[in-house]
């Protein structure tokens, strides 16, 4: 007879069979999915077995043609169920099931497979048997052929036509188990004698199974709690299928450095095992130090976050902290990728318990928007750069101007820096409108224009972070020489809390550029945390007043002798002031009278446009010629 290949097929899918079911269980419609197309093939290839015997033993003459007709009628009704099966398996985690057309398209689906299987019931059937060529015939036959190569195809055109939406591994996993069945069929059609389909099947569930429902996705080794790929795909499950939940993380942060590897781990595997004992809910650990579970509702959420936090209080023995982040009602966001913003965002947030609410997506949802305004301002040249003379009190005149960058909409409309410059900062999208205002800045020197009227410096705004990571001694002289510009004209405006993070390698830094000419002013003094240290130590030439700074000179009497005893000291440094924020003529006099260099406000100028900046130089600087 010809069955070894289906006995071996057959071994083959149960012991898949019994790996699988004996793995941690994660309710994810993909596992339920592929359990029933694996449990289809094995009946299947359960019946193909039984068909050949019992078709040989009619041929004998042992068993009634009819008893034989029905157990292959049999086989191909399961025939057909598992490759409707196979299907389901691959739309429903391929087809946008939410929408009307894809329900519909699953219906008629459904309705083409049970029509098929009647059919299959009522057609007449036949067989045929001669030594080792077996196989059954007839228009019941005909009908399973023709409705498995349909789902063959189904399967092979919806797993193309959604190859954007899948890793590439799944993709060709897919298509390469869905071809080999195909082709199996093709050659058993040509060559009766060769029984593939079956065997077919086993080594694509082999597929299936290594490549797309492999244990080691889903289980982490060390902790035995489930994955960030298995809290991905179970995430998107929920949302998919319209689940609510809730869900808690926790995020050791150890505080000493003396905490080593073996520590860690110890923590570490507490961890996993108290977030195991707290009930059946799946836990998940989706970074080194971070754990979630997820809940289907929120009351017991709360309630378990409450007894993790109680137990991790009451450990003393490893210098650790808990941070943990709640998401209590999943629909608040709007889908599996905010989601996962959200997590991604709110987990390096300072604060201990950080609770999802309204307040807080809506400020995620604002600093999407605001990273792809910066993104297409890039993009579209839309980052523009706008100038505030300083007024130079010894000289009468405007020989310096700030540049402020400001984003202009596609509307025209002005966005200034404070909406957008902290988020920059911490998306690193800084960098490149840094590298955006420098450039422009250069190019207006190199024009001629800035000279012409009369200007000797521009000042350029640099965050922390363009300080931290770039070189930017390279950078600054890149663009110097591209352009080429005096290093005279640069100055950059510097605050404190660059200085606070490396400061060895900033001294550095600062030191080669101030060797090639470059100048620095240390930006919003009298603001924070303002430490002596800085500014003595500092190779700043200026020093710029903050504008709350100054307004307390107008508006706090205390404020006064502190800031003239401060103007006294900062001469005695040997570096000038500027003092920003000046609004009106009798503060103006007031800076003047305490004896700062430079005055920057709203008295003397906004900031403006290139275009603007340049008139009102003409004007005001020829003035005092
Ligand atoms: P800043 O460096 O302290 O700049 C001075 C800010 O005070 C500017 O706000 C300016 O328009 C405003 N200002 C000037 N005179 C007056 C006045 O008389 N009264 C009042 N109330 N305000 C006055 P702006 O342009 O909105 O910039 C805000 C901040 O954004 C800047 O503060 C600076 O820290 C940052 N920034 C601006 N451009 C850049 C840039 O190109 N790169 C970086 N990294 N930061 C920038
Ligand atoms: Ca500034
Ligand atoms: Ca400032």
């Amino acid at each position: 007879m010809n069955i070894e290949l289906q006995c071996c097929a057959l071994f083959i899918v149960f012991t898949i069979t019994v790996m699988f079911l004996r793995e941690k269980k994660l309710d994810l419609m993909n596992r339920k999915l592929f359990f029933r197309a694996i449990c289809a093939c094995f009946v299947c290839l359960f019946f193909d077995i039984f068909s050949i015997i019992m078709i040989d033993q009619t041929v004998s003459g042992s068993v009634p043609h009819s008893a034989t007709e029905i157990v292959c009628k049999l086989y191909i009704m399961l025939l057909v169920l598992q490759g409707y099966f196979g299907y389901v398996y691959a739309s429903t985690s391929l087809l946008p099931l939410e929408k009307t057309w894809a329900k519909n398209l699953r219906i008629v689906f459904h309705l083409i497979f049970v029509a098929g299987e009647v059919l299959i019931l009522v057609l007449p059937i036949d067989f045929f048997a001669d030594g080792r060529i077996v196989y059954s015939y007839g228009p019941s036959t005909s009908v399973a052929y023709l409705l498995s190569a349909v789902y063959i195809i189904s399967t092979i055109v919806t797993t193309i036509a959604y190859r954007n939406q899948i890793p590439g591994r799944r993709f060709v996993a897919m298509l390469f188990w869905q071809g080999i069945w195909l082709l199996a069929a093709g050659i058993q059609f040509l060559v009766p004698s060769l029984l593939l389909v079956g065997f077919a099947s086993a080594f694509g569930m082999v597929i299936l199974y290594i490549q797309l429902e492999n244990p080691s996705e889903y289980y982490d080794g060390s902790t035995g709690l489930f994955t960030t790929n298995a809290l991905s795909a179970y995430i998107h499950d929920k949302y998919k299928f319209g689940r609510q939940f809730s869900m808690f993380t926790a995020k050791i942060h150890f505080l000493s450095n003396y905490v080593d590897y073996n520590m860690e781990h110890d923590a570490v595997i507490r961890t996993a095992r108290a977030l195991v004992a707290l009930g059946p809910e799946p836990a998940f650990r989706i970074d080194d130090d971070t754990f979630c579970v997820v809940y289907d509702d929120k009351d017991r959420m709360f309630e378990k976050a409450a007894d993790i936090k109680r137990q991790k209080d009451g450990v003393k023995d490893i210098p650790a902290k808990g941070t943990y982040l709640l998401i209590p009602d999943s629909h608040e966001l709007s889908g599996p990728d905010e989601f996962f913003r959200f997590l991604h965002t709110y987990l390096e947030s300072e604060q201990e318990i950080v609770i999802c609410d309204k307040a807080l997506i809506n400020e995620l949802r604002d600093q999407i928007r605001i990273k792809k305004m910066i993104d297409e301002a890039l993009r579209n040249d839309r980052v523009e750069v706008f100038y505030q003379p300083f007024y130079n009190i010894k000289k009468s005149c405007f020989d310096v101007a700030e540049a402020l960058v400001r984003i202009r909409l596609e509307n025209g409309e002005i966005v200034a820096p404070p909406r957008f410059i902290p988020i920059a900062e911490e998306s690193g999208q800084i960098r490149s409108i840094g590298i955006r205002v420098f450039e422009k800045v250069c190019e207006f020197i190199a024009s001629g224009e800035a000279g012409k009227v009369g200007l000797e410096k521009i000042e350029i705004n640099v965050s922390a972070a363009q300080f931290d990571r770039d070189d930017p001694e390279r950078f600054v002289m890149e663009n110097i020489q591209k352009y080429d510009i005096s290093p005279e004209w640069i100055n950059l405006e510097i605050t404190e809390t660059a200085a606070t993070k490396n400061w060895d390698i900033m001294l550095d830094n600062m030191h080669r550029l101030i060797d090639k000419g470059v100048t620095f002013s240390l930006d919003d003094f009298g603001t924070g945390r303002s430490n002596i240290d800085y500014f003595v130590n500092m190779p700043v030439k200026t020093v710029k007043f903050d504008n709350t700074f100054t307004q307390g000179f107008f508006s706090n009497d205390r404020m006064k002798p502190v800031l003239t005893g401060m103007t006294d000291i900062v001469h005695k440094l040997d570096m000038g002031i500027v003092a920003e924020g000046i609004e009106t003529e009798e503060q103006a006099r007031a800076m003047k009278e305490m004896g700062v260099e430079y005055i920057q406000g709203y008295y003397y100028s906004r900031p403006l446009p290139k275009d603007e900046l340049i008139k009102f130089l003409n004007l005001n600087n020829s003035m005092n010629e």
